[in-house]
Protein backbone atom coordinates (compact mmCIF):
# COMPACT_ATOMS: atom_id res chain seq x y z
CA UNK A 1 0.00 0.00 0.00
CA UNK A 2 1.60 3.31 -1.17
CA UNK A 3 1.41 5.77 1.90
CA UNK A 4 -0.69 8.30 0.14
CA UNK A 5 -3.42 5.26 -0.04
CA UNK A 6 -3.55 4.99 3.88
CA UNK A 7 -6.61 5.90 5.61
CA UNK A 8 -6.24 8.71 7.88
CA UNK A 9 -6.98 7.91 11.47
CA UNK A 10 -8.75 11.09 12.18
CA UNK A 11 -10.90 10.82 8.84
CA UNK A 12 -14.15 12.23 10.05
CA UNK A 13 -17.42 11.87 7.80
CA UNK A 14 -18.29 14.87 6.20
CA UNK A 15 -21.08 16.25 8.40
CA UNK A 16 -24.33 16.75 6.30
CA UNK A 17 -25.95 20.20 5.85
CA UNK A 18 -29.08 21.26 5.26
CA UNK A 19 -30.53 24.71 4.51
CA UNK A 20 -34.02 25.63 5.29
CA UNK A 21 -35.96 28.62 4.19
CA UNK A 22 -38.85 29.81 5.57
CA UNK A 23 -41.73 31.64 3.52
CA UNK A 24 -43.82 34.54 4.99
CA UNK A 25 -47.03 32.26 4.96
CA UNK A 26 -45.09 29.72 6.47
CA UNK A 27 -44.07 32.35 9.64
CA UNK A 28 -46.79 34.10 9.17
CA UNK A 29 -49.06 32.95 11.79
CA UNK A 30 -49.14 31.25 14.94
CA UNK A 31 -50.29 27.76 13.43
CA UNK A 32 -47.87 28.47 10.70
CA UNK A 33 -44.70 29.07 12.50
CA UNK A 34 -45.80 26.57 15.17
CA UNK A 35 -45.86 24.21 11.81
CA UNK A 36 -42.19 25.68 10.78
CA UNK A 37 -40.58 24.85 14.50
CA UNK A 38 -41.87 21.26 13.93
CA UNK A 39 -40.41 21.14 10.32
CA UNK A 40 -36.88 22.20 12.17
CA UNK A 41 -36.87 19.72 14.79
CA UNK A 42 -37.63 16.97 12.10
CA UNK A 43 -34.96 18.15 10.35
CA UNK A 44 -32.22 18.03 13.14
CA UNK A 45 -33.25 14.41 13.41
CA UNK A 46 -31.76 13.50 10.32
CA UNK A 47 -29.11 16.21 9.35
CA UNK A 48 -26.27 16.87 11.08
CA UNK A 49 -26.41 20.90 10.66
CA UNK A 50 -29.36 22.72 10.15
CA UNK A 51 -29.32 26.28 9.12
CA UNK A 52 -32.91 27.81 8.56
CA UNK A 53 -33.32 31.68 6.85
CA UNK A 54 -36.88 33.09 7.16
CA UNK A 55 -38.56 35.79 5.27
CA UNK A 56 -40.87 38.30 7.00
CA UNK A 57 -44.21 36.96 8.72
CA UNK A 58 -46.34 37.72 5.21
CA UNK A 59 -47.76 40.78 4.56
CA UNK A 60 -45.18 42.67 6.45
CA UNK A 61 -42.82 43.66 3.76
CA UNK A 62 -45.48 45.13 1.49
CA UNK A 63 -46.90 47.50 5.02
CA UNK A 64 -43.57 48.42 5.61
CA UNK A 65 -42.35 49.66 1.89
CA UNK A 66 -46.19 51.04 1.34
CA UNK A 67 -46.08 52.85 4.42
CA UNK A 68 -42.56 54.64 3.88
CA UNK A 69 -44.12 55.15 -0.02
CA UNK A 70 -47.32 57.37 1.76
CA UNK A 71 -44.35 58.98 4.41
CA UNK A 72 -42.42 60.19 1.14
CA UNK A 73 -45.80 61.53 -0.19
CA UNK A 74 -46.55 63.50 3.43
CA UNK A 75 -48.90 60.73 4.40
CA UNK A 76 -47.94 60.07 8.14
CA UNK A 77 -51.10 58.28 9.30
CA UNK A 78 -50.48 55.01 7.43
CA UNK A 79 -47.12 54.49 9.10
CA UNK A 80 -48.75 55.23 12.30
CA UNK A 81 -51.43 52.69 12.05
CA UNK A 82 -48.44 50.35 10.76
CA UNK A 83 -46.72 50.33 13.51
CA UNK A 84 -49.52 48.92 15.30
CA UNK A 85 -50.57 46.43 13.04
CA UNK A 86 -47.04 45.43 13.26
CA UNK A 87 -46.65 44.98 16.97
CA UNK A 88 -50.58 43.27 17.09
CA UNK A 89 -48.97 41.11 14.37
CA UNK A 90 -46.22 40.41 16.01
CA UNK A 91 -46.81 39.94 19.25
CA UNK A 92 -50.00 36.94 18.06
CA UNK A 93 -47.01 34.69 16.84
CA UNK A 94 -44.89 35.62 20.11
CA UNK A 95 -47.39 34.65 22.68
CA UNK A 96 -48.39 31.04 22.31
CA UNK A 97 -44.86 30.37 20.66
CA UNK A 98 -42.46 31.62 23.85
CA UNK A 99 -44.31 30.48 26.82
CA UNK A 100 -41.32 31.67 29.31
CA UNK A 101 -42.55 34.81 30.09
CA UNK A 102 -39.20 36.73 30.84
CA UNK A 103 -37.97 35.23 27.45
CA UNK A 104 -41.38 36.42 25.93
CA UNK A 105 -40.86 39.77 28.35
CA UNK A 106 -37.56 40.32 25.99
CA UNK A 107 -38.39 39.31 22.71
CA UNK A 108 -41.33 41.78 22.63
CA UNK A 109 -38.69 44.46 23.81
CA UNK A 110 -36.72 43.31 20.20
CA UNK A 111 -39.66 44.05 18.52
CA UNK A 112 -40.52 47.24 20.06
CA UNK A 113 -36.90 48.62 19.01
CA UNK A 114 -37.49 47.39 15.72
CA UNK A 115 -40.70 49.34 15.49
CA UNK A 116 -39.26 52.52 16.80
CA UNK A 117 -36.67 52.28 14.12
CA UNK A 118 -39.56 52.01 11.64
CA UNK A 119 -41.37 54.92 13.20
CA UNK A 120 -38.18 57.28 12.98
CA UNK A 121 -37.46 55.70 9.44
CA UNK A 122 -40.99 57.00 8.20
CA UNK A 123 -40.44 60.37 10.19
CA UNK A 124 -37.42 61.18 8.50
CA UNK A 125 -38.66 60.14 4.93
CA UNK A 126 -41.97 62.59 5.46
CA UNK A 127 -39.33 65.51 6.43
CA UNK A 128 -37.13 64.68 3.09
CA UNK A 129 -40.50 63.83 1.02
CA UNK A 130 -38.41 61.15 -0.53
CA UNK A 131 -38.10 57.45 -0.33
CA UNK A 132 -34.47 56.89 -1.90
CA UNK A 133 -33.85 53.10 -2.55
CA UNK A 134 -31.23 53.13 0.31
CA UNK A 135 -33.95 54.17 3.10
CA UNK A 136 -36.47 51.83 1.39
CA UNK A 137 -34.33 49.29 1.83
CA UNK A 138 -33.70 49.88 5.68
CA UNK A 139 -37.44 49.94 6.00
CA UNK A 140 -38.05 47.12 4.15
CA UNK A 141 -35.43 44.65 6.14
CA UNK A 142 -37.40 45.06 9.30
CA UNK A 143 -39.71 42.38 8.74
CA UNK A 144 -37.35 39.28 8.55
CA UNK A 145 -35.12 41.34 11.30
CA UNK A 146 -38.34 40.52 13.35
CA UNK A 147 -38.95 37.56 12.08
CA UNK A 148 -36.08 35.79 13.13
CA UNK A 149 -36.05 37.33 16.69
CA UNK A 150 -39.36 35.24 17.23
CA UNK A 151 -38.79 32.31 15.21
CA UNK A 152 -35.02 31.42 17.09
CA UNK A 153 -36.37 31.98 20.40
CA UNK A 154 -39.63 29.56 19.52
CA UNK A 155 -37.09 26.77 18.03
CA UNK A 156 -35.40 27.16 21.98
CA UNK A 157 -38.69 26.95 23.24
CA UNK A 158 -39.10 23.38 22.14
CA UNK A 159 -35.36 22.60 23.44
CA UNK A 160 -33.87 23.50 20.20
CA UNK A 161 -30.67 25.35 20.72
CA UNK A 162 -30.82 28.37 18.09
CA UNK A 163 -29.86 31.64 17.54
CA UNK A 164 -30.44 34.37 15.43
CA UNK A 165 -28.28 35.73 12.99
CA UNK A 166 -28.18 38.99 10.93
CA UNK A 167 -27.43 38.38 7.05
CA UNK A 168 -25.94 41.69 7.24
CA UNK A 169 -22.78 40.58 8.48
CA UNK A 170 -22.98 37.05 6.22
CA UNK A 171 -24.13 38.29 2.69
CA UNK A 172 -22.01 41.52 1.78
CA UNK A 173 -23.34 42.56 -1.55
CA UNK A 174 -22.67 45.86 -4.11
CA UNK A 175 -24.97 48.89 -3.60
CA UNK A 176 -27.13 48.51 -5.67
CA UNK A 177 -30.29 48.95 -3.53
CA UNK A 178 -33.33 46.90 -4.02
CA UNK A 179 -31.50 44.52 -5.87
CA UNK A 180 -28.25 43.90 -4.60
CA UNK A 181 -25.98 41.67 -6.12
CA UNK A 182 -23.91 39.51 -3.89
CA UNK A 183 -19.90 39.43 -3.71
CA UNK A 184 -20.13 35.74 -3.17
CA UNK A 185 -15.77 35.17 -2.10
CA UNK A 186 -16.41 38.09 0.91
CA UNK A 187 -19.93 36.36 1.36
CA UNK A 188 -18.42 32.68 1.28
CA UNK A 189 -15.80 34.04 4.14
CA UNK A 190 -18.26 36.16 6.10
CA UNK A 191 -20.93 33.23 6.40
CA UNK A 192 -18.51 30.50 7.53
CA UNK A 193 -16.75 32.70 9.89
CA UNK A 194 -20.44 33.63 11.89
CA UNK A 195 -21.91 30.92 11.02
CA UNK A 196 -19.45 27.44 11.78
CA UNK A 197 -19.32 28.18 15.41
CA UNK A 198 -22.85 28.22 15.87
CA UNK A 199 -23.22 24.94 13.78
CA UNK A 200 -19.54 23.22 15.81
CA UNK A 201 -22.49 23.99 19.26
CA UNK A 202 -24.80 21.95 17.66
CA UNK A 203 -27.18 25.26 17.35
CA UNK A 204 -29.44 26.05 14.56
CA UNK A 205 -28.97 29.89 13.00
CA UNK A 206 -31.71 31.65 12.25
CA UNK A 207 -30.71 34.11 9.59
CA UNK A 208 -32.96 36.92 8.27
CA UNK A 209 -33.69 36.25 4.51
CA UNK A 210 -33.74 38.66 1.41
CA UNK A 211 -31.17 40.94 3.21
CA UNK A 212 -27.48 41.80 3.03
CA UNK A 213 -24.98 44.83 3.35
CA UNK A 214 -22.40 46.97 1.53
CA UNK A 215 -18.41 45.98 2.82
CA UNK A 216 -19.36 49.41 4.51
CA UNK A 217 -22.30 47.72 6.60
CA UNK A 218 -25.19 49.75 4.91
CA UNK A 219 -28.06 47.19 4.56
CA UNK A 220 -29.11 46.16 1.20
CA UNK A 221 -32.12 43.92 -0.07
CA UNK A 222 -31.74 41.28 -2.50
CA UNK A 223 -35.34 42.36 -4.16
CA UNK A 224 -38.52 40.99 -3.72
CA UNK A 225 -38.95 37.21 -2.69
CA UNK A 226 -35.39 36.91 -2.41
CA UNK A 227 -35.18 34.99 0.56
CA UNK A 228 -35.46 32.15 -1.73
CA UNK A 229 -32.11 33.47 -3.34
CA UNK A 230 -30.72 34.35 0.43
CA UNK A 231 -31.42 30.45 1.12
CA UNK A 232 -29.40 29.28 -2.01
CA UNK A 233 -26.61 32.03 -1.40
CA UNK A 234 -26.03 30.58 2.37
CA UNK A 235 -25.77 26.88 0.61
CA UNK A 236 -23.26 27.94 -1.45
CA UNK A 237 -21.04 29.38 1.17
CA UNK A 238 -20.87 26.87 3.56
CA UNK A 239 -21.30 24.35 1.56
CA UNK A 240 -24.65 22.96 2.25
CA UNK A 241 -25.67 19.63 0.66
CA UNK A 242 -29.25 20.76 -0.32
CA UNK A 243 -31.67 23.62 0.01
CA UNK A 244 -35.82 23.03 0.85
CA UNK A 245 -37.69 26.21 0.11
CA UNK A 246 -40.57 25.68 2.62
CA UNK A 247 -43.50 27.39 0.82
CA UNK A 248 -47.41 27.60 1.20
CA UNK A 249 -48.36 25.29 -1.84
CA UNK A 250 -46.89 21.57 -2.84
CA UNK A 251 -43.88 22.59 -4.77
CA UNK A 252 -43.35 23.71 -8.16
CA UNK A 253 -47.10 23.60 -9.85
CA UNK A 254 -48.26 23.08 -14.05
CA UNK A 255 -49.15 26.43 -13.08
CA UNK A 256 -50.06 29.60 -10.77
CA UNK A 257 -52.96 27.16 -8.96
CA UNK A 258 -54.64 31.10 -8.51
CA UNK A 259 -55.27 30.99 -12.19
CA UNK A 260 -55.57 27.24 -12.88
CA UNK A 261 -57.30 25.55 -9.95
CA UNK A 262 -56.14 21.83 -11.43
CA UNK A 263 -52.83 22.96 -11.75
CA UNK A 264 -50.76 19.68 -10.39
CA UNK A 265 -47.49 19.42 -8.60
CA UNK A 266 -44.20 18.76 -10.73
CA UNK A 267 -42.15 15.84 -9.54
CA UNK A 268 -39.17 16.84 -10.59
CA UNK A 269 -37.57 20.04 -12.58
CA UNK A 270 -34.49 20.58 -14.47
CA UNK A 271 -32.42 23.68 -13.08
CA UNK A 272 -33.42 25.20 -16.80
CA UNK A 273 -36.75 24.71 -16.59
CA UNK A 274 -37.22 26.20 -13.18
CA UNK A 275 -34.98 29.19 -14.16
CA UNK A 276 -37.37 29.97 -17.21
CA UNK A 277 -40.62 29.14 -14.59
CA UNK A 278 -39.25 32.00 -11.94
CA UNK A 279 -37.86 34.41 -14.68
CA UNK A 280 -41.36 34.27 -16.08
CA UNK A 281 -44.07 34.49 -13.08
CA UNK A 282 -44.10 31.42 -11.41
CA UNK A 283 -43.61 33.22 -8.10
CA UNK A 284 -42.97 30.12 -6.17
CA UNK A 285 -39.39 30.41 -6.43
CA UNK A 286 -36.87 33.97 -6.66
CA UNK A 287 -35.66 33.51 -10.20
CA UNK A 288 -32.28 33.93 -9.17
CA UNK A 289 -32.22 30.82 -6.37
CA UNK A 290 -30.59 28.35 -8.61
CA UNK A 291 -27.58 30.10 -9.68
CA UNK A 292 -25.54 29.74 -6.42
CA UNK A 293 -26.64 26.52 -6.57
CA UNK A 294 -26.07 24.94 -9.53
CA UNK A 295 -22.62 24.91 -10.26
CA UNK A 296 -21.81 23.69 -6.89
CA UNK A 297 -24.33 20.66 -7.60
CA UNK A 298 -26.34 21.68 -4.20
CA UNK A 299 -29.95 19.90 -4.28
CA UNK A 300 -33.10 21.62 -4.06
CA UNK A 301 -36.26 21.10 -3.20
CA UNK A 302 -39.41 23.51 -2.66
CA UNK A 303 -42.21 21.66 -0.66
CA UNK A 304 -45.05 22.62 1.60
CA UNK A 305 -45.25 23.64 5.00
CA UNK A 306 -48.74 22.54 5.51
CA UNK A 307 -48.06 19.88 3.89
CA UNK A 308 -44.51 17.98 5.25
CA UNK A 309 -45.44 14.82 4.12
CA UNK A 310 -45.55 15.90 -0.01
CA UNK A 311 -42.50 15.11 -1.64
CA UNK A 312 -42.98 18.32 -3.54
CA UNK A 313 -40.68 19.53 -6.23
CA UNK A 314 -37.54 18.09 -6.62
CA UNK A 315 -34.75 20.29 -8.89
CA UNK A 316 -31.86 18.61 -10.54
CA UNK A 317 -29.31 19.28 -12.66
CA UNK A 318 -30.35 19.04 -17.06
CA UNK A 319 -28.54 16.05 -17.64
CA UNK A 320 -30.68 14.25 -14.15
CA UNK A 321 -33.92 15.15 -15.58
CA UNK A 322 -35.64 10.71 -15.44
CA UNK A 323 -38.84 12.02 -16.37
CA UNK A 324 -39.05 14.00 -19.51
CA UNK A 325 -41.13 11.94 -21.79
CA UNK A 326 -43.69 14.49 -21.93
CA UNK A 327 -42.88 17.75 -23.43
CA UNK A 328 -44.74 21.08 -22.37
CA UNK A 329 -44.52 20.80 -18.49
CA UNK A 330 -45.75 24.21 -16.80
CA UNK A 331 -47.26 27.69 -18.11
CA UNK A 332 -46.45 30.78 -16.46
CA UNK A 333 -48.29 34.45 -16.85
CA UNK A 334 -46.57 37.53 -16.30
CA UNK A 335 -48.76 40.68 -16.09
CA UNK A 336 -48.16 44.68 -15.64
CA UNK A 337 -46.32 44.81 -19.22
CA UNK A 338 -46.63 46.86 -22.41
CA UNK A 339 -44.85 46.56 -25.82
CA UNK A 340 -43.06 49.00 -27.05
CA UNK A 341 -42.52 49.10 -30.77
CA UNK A 342 -39.82 51.30 -32.75
CA UNK A 343 -40.51 50.93 -36.38
CA UNK A 344 -39.78 52.76 -39.51
CA UNK A 345 -38.70 51.16 -43.24
CA UNK A 346 -35.39 53.48 -42.75
CA UNK A 347 -34.67 51.20 -39.96
CA UNK A 348 -33.32 48.59 -42.56
CA UNK A 349 -30.40 47.35 -42.86
CA UNK A 350 -28.94 50.26 -40.78
CA UNK A 351 -26.40 48.71 -38.06
CA UNK A 352 -26.40 49.84 -34.66
CA UNK A 353 -30.16 50.62 -34.22
CA UNK A 354 -30.74 47.73 -31.81
CA UNK A 355 -27.81 48.68 -29.59
CA UNK A 356 -29.16 52.40 -29.79
CA UNK A 357 -32.29 51.53 -29.05
CA UNK A 358 -31.55 49.07 -25.84
CA UNK A 359 -29.44 51.54 -24.62
CA UNK A 360 -31.76 54.13 -24.72
CA UNK A 361 -34.16 51.39 -22.15
CA UNK A 362 -30.46 50.73 -20.14
CA UNK A 363 -30.91 54.55 -19.25
CA UNK A 364 -33.57 54.51 -17.84
CA UNK A 365 -32.90 50.91 -15.30
CA UNK A 366 -35.06 49.18 -16.85
CA UNK A 367 -34.28 45.35 -18.01
CA UNK A 368 -36.36 43.81 -20.63
CA UNK A 369 -37.88 40.39 -20.03
CA UNK A 370 -38.60 40.04 -24.26
CA UNK A 371 -37.58 41.01 -27.67
CA UNK A 372 -38.70 40.02 -30.99
CA UNK A 373 -37.24 41.35 -34.29
CA UNK A 374 -39.22 41.38 -37.73
CA UNK A 375 -36.82 39.70 -39.94
CA UNK A 376 -37.08 42.66 -41.99
CA UNK A 377 -35.37 44.50 -39.83
CA UNK A 378 -38.37 47.31 -40.01
CA UNK A 379 -39.55 46.87 -36.52
CA UNK A 380 -37.87 46.34 -33.07
CA UNK A 381 -40.79 45.22 -30.43
CA UNK A 382 -39.96 44.29 -26.59
CA UNK A 383 -41.82 44.32 -23.78
CA UNK A 384 -41.42 46.67 -20.67
CA UNK A 385 -42.96 46.89 -17.03
CA UNK A 386 -45.73 49.65 -17.08
CA UNK A 387 -44.71 51.86 -14.50
CA UNK A 388 -41.57 52.19 -16.73
CA UNK A 389 -43.18 53.01 -20.31
CA UNK A 390 -43.71 56.62 -20.32
CA UNK A 391 -40.01 57.11 -19.25
CA UNK A 392 -38.66 54.68 -22.07
CA UNK A 393 -40.55 56.25 -24.84
CA UNK A 394 -39.34 59.37 -23.92
CA UNK A 395 -35.96 58.32 -23.43
CA UNK A 396 -36.39 56.67 -26.96
CA UNK A 397 -37.93 59.75 -28.68
CA UNK A 398 -34.72 61.51 -27.71
CA UNK A 399 -32.15 59.09 -28.68
CA UNK A 400 -34.12 58.76 -32.07
CA UNK A 401 -34.80 62.82 -32.74
CA UNK A 402 -33.01 62.91 -35.27
CA UNK A 403 -34.29 59.54 -37.28
CA UNK A 404 -37.73 60.67 -36.09
CA UNK A 405 -37.62 63.78 -37.84
CA UNK A 406 -36.03 62.83 -41.37
CA UNK A 407 -38.51 59.76 -41.20
CA UNK A 408 -36.03 56.78 -41.33
CA UNK A 409 -38.27 55.95 -38.12
CA UNK A 410 -42.17 56.29 -38.31
CA UNK A 411 -43.16 55.80 -34.77
CA UNK A 412 -41.97 54.63 -31.58
CA UNK A 413 -45.41 53.16 -29.67
CA UNK A 414 -46.27 51.36 -27.13
CA UNK A 415 -49.76 48.72 -26.65
CA UNK A 416 -52.21 48.55 -23.75
CA UNK A 417 -51.00 46.39 -20.99
CA UNK A 418 -50.29 42.72 -22.62
CA UNK A 419 -49.25 39.25 -20.78
CA UNK A 420 -46.39 37.02 -21.30
CA UNK A 421 -47.02 33.42 -21.01
CA UNK A 422 -44.87 31.02 -21.29
CA UNK A 423 -45.18 27.47 -21.96
CA UNK A 424 -41.88 25.14 -20.32
CA UNK A 425 -40.66 21.85 -21.43
CA UNK A 426 -37.46 20.28 -21.76
CA UNK A 427 -38.96 18.01 -24.06
CA UNK A 428 -40.12 20.43 -26.47
CA UNK A 429 -37.26 21.05 -28.06
CA UNK A 430 -37.69 17.28 -29.51
CA UNK A 431 -41.02 17.02 -30.26
CA UNK A 432 -41.94 18.18 -33.78
CA UNK A 433 -45.18 19.83 -33.90
CA UNK A 434 -45.36 21.44 -30.12
CA UNK A 435 -45.95 24.79 -32.16
CA UNK A 436 -48.59 23.51 -34.37
CA UNK A 437 -50.39 22.39 -30.86
CA UNK A 438 -50.00 25.58 -28.91
CA UNK A 439 -51.31 27.74 -31.47
CA UNK A 440 -54.25 25.79 -32.80
CA UNK A 441 -55.63 25.70 -28.61
CA UNK A 442 -54.84 29.35 -28.80
CA UNK A 443 -56.64 29.88 -31.75
CA UNK A 444 -59.84 27.70 -30.72
CA UNK A 445 -60.16 30.17 -27.82
CA UNK A 446 -59.43 32.90 -29.74
CA UNK A 447 -57.09 34.51 -28.37
CA UNK A 448 -54.69 36.00 -30.88
CA UNK A 449 -51.37 35.99 -30.54
CA UNK A 450 -49.34 39.55 -30.57
CA UNK A 451 -45.66 38.37 -30.27
CA UNK A 452 -43.87 35.16 -30.14
CA UNK A 453 -39.95 34.73 -28.92
CA UNK A 454 -38.33 31.27 -28.19
CA UNK A 455 -35.08 31.48 -25.42
CA UNK A 456 -31.99 29.99 -26.98
CA UNK A 457 -31.99 27.32 -24.10
CA UNK A 458 -35.33 26.05 -26.15
CA UNK A 459 -36.92 25.13 -22.87
CA UNK A 460 -39.47 27.37 -23.44
CA UNK A 461 -41.47 29.74 -25.14
CA UNK A 462 -42.92 32.71 -24.67
CA UNK A 463 -46.21 34.47 -26.32
CA UNK A 464 -47.88 37.78 -25.90
CA UNK A 465 -51.57 38.40 -25.60
CA UNK A 466 -53.73 40.93 -24.41
CA UNK A 467 -54.54 41.11 -21.11
CA UNK A 468 -57.99 40.01 -21.31
CA UNK A 469 -57.03 37.04 -22.46
CA UNK A 470 -55.10 35.89 -20.00
CA UNK A 471 -57.47 32.93 -18.23
CA UNK A 472 -57.94 31.62 -21.64
CA UNK A 473 -54.78 31.39 -23.10
CA UNK A 474 -53.29 30.36 -19.38
CA UNK A 475 -55.67 27.45 -19.15
CA UNK A 476 -55.73 26.21 -22.53
CA UNK A 477 -52.49 26.01 -22.44
CA UNK A 478 -52.56 24.22 -19.26
CA UNK A 479 -54.85 21.48 -21.11
CA UNK A 480 -51.84 20.67 -23.15
CA UNK A 481 -49.91 20.11 -20.40
CA UNK A 482 -52.40 17.55 -18.67
CA UNK A 483 -52.48 15.82 -22.64
CA UNK A 484 -48.59 15.39 -22.40
CA UNK A 485 -46.60 15.84 -19.58
CA UNK A 486 -46.71 12.29 -17.48
CA UNK A 487 -44.43 13.50 -14.84
CA UNK A 488 -47.10 14.87 -11.96
CA UNK A 489 -48.90 13.85 -9.06
CA UNK A 490 -51.92 15.36 -8.16
CA UNK A 491 -51.16 18.23 -5.59
P1 LIG B 1 -43.37 32.33 0.02
O1 LIG B 1 -43.91 33.41 0.88
O2 LIG B 1 -43.38 30.98 0.65
O3 LIG B 1 -42.04 32.68 -0.59
P2 LIG B 1 -44.69 33.04 -2.44
O4 LIG B 1 -46.03 33.69 -2.28
O5 LIG B 1 -43.53 33.91 -2.77
O6 LIG B 1 -44.42 32.16 -1.16
O7 LIG B 1 -44.78 31.92 -3.56
C1 LIG B 1 -45.73 30.88 -3.44
C2 LIG B 1 -46.92 31.19 -4.33
O8 LIG B 1 -46.51 31.20 -5.70
C3 LIG B 1 -48.01 30.14 -4.31
O9 LIG B 1 -48.90 30.35 -3.23
C4 LIG B 1 -48.67 30.32 -5.66
O10 LIG B 1 -49.84 31.10 -5.55
C5 LIG B 1 -47.67 31.11 -6.48
N1 LIG B 1 -47.33 30.45 -7.76
C6 LIG B 1 -47.30 31.07 -8.96
N2 LIG B 1 -46.97 30.21 -9.93
C7 LIG B 1 -46.78 29.01 -9.34
C8 LIG B 1 -46.40 27.71 -9.82
N3 LIG B 1 -46.16 27.46 -11.11
N4 LIG B 1 -46.30 26.71 -8.92
C9 LIG B 1 -46.54 26.94 -7.61
N5 LIG B 1 -46.90 28.13 -7.10
C10 LIG B 1 -47.01 29.16 -7.95
N1 LIG C 1 -40.11 39.53 2.65
C1 LIG C 1 -39.52 39.76 1.35
C2 LIG C 1 -40.61 40.10 0.35
O1 LIG C 1 -41.78 40.10 0.70
C3 LIG C 1 -38.66 38.65 0.88
C4 LIG C 1 -39.34 37.30 0.66
O2 LIG C 1 -40.48 37.13 1.07
O3 LIG C 1 -38.71 36.41 0.11
O4 LIG C 1 -40.31 40.40 -0.78
MG1 LIG D 1 -41.49 33.93 -2.19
Amino acid sequence: MSESSVPSLNHQPKPSTLVMKFGGTSVGTAEAMTQAVHIVIDAKRTWDRVVVTTSALSGVTNLLLDSANAAARGETQPYIQAAQELRQKHYSVIQPLIPNPTRQYQVKQDIDHLINDFISLCQAIAILGEATPRALDAVGSLGERMAVRILAPALESKSVPAQFVESTLLVITDDHFQSAHPDFTETTHCTRQVLEPILAQNEVPVVTGFIGATPGGVTTTLGRGGSDYSAAILAAALPADEVWIWTDVDGVMTADPRLVPNARTINELSYREVSELAYFGAKVLHPKTIIPVIDAGIGLRVCNTFNPGHPGTRLVSDKQVTQNHGTIKAVTAVRGLQLITVEGRGMLGVPGVAARTFGAVAATGTSVPLITQASSEQTICFAVPMEATAEILRSLQDTFANEIARQDIDRVWATEEVVIITIVGEGMRSTPGISGRIFSALGEKCVNVIAIAQGSSEVGMSLVVAVEDILPAVQCLHDLTLKTTTTMTTG
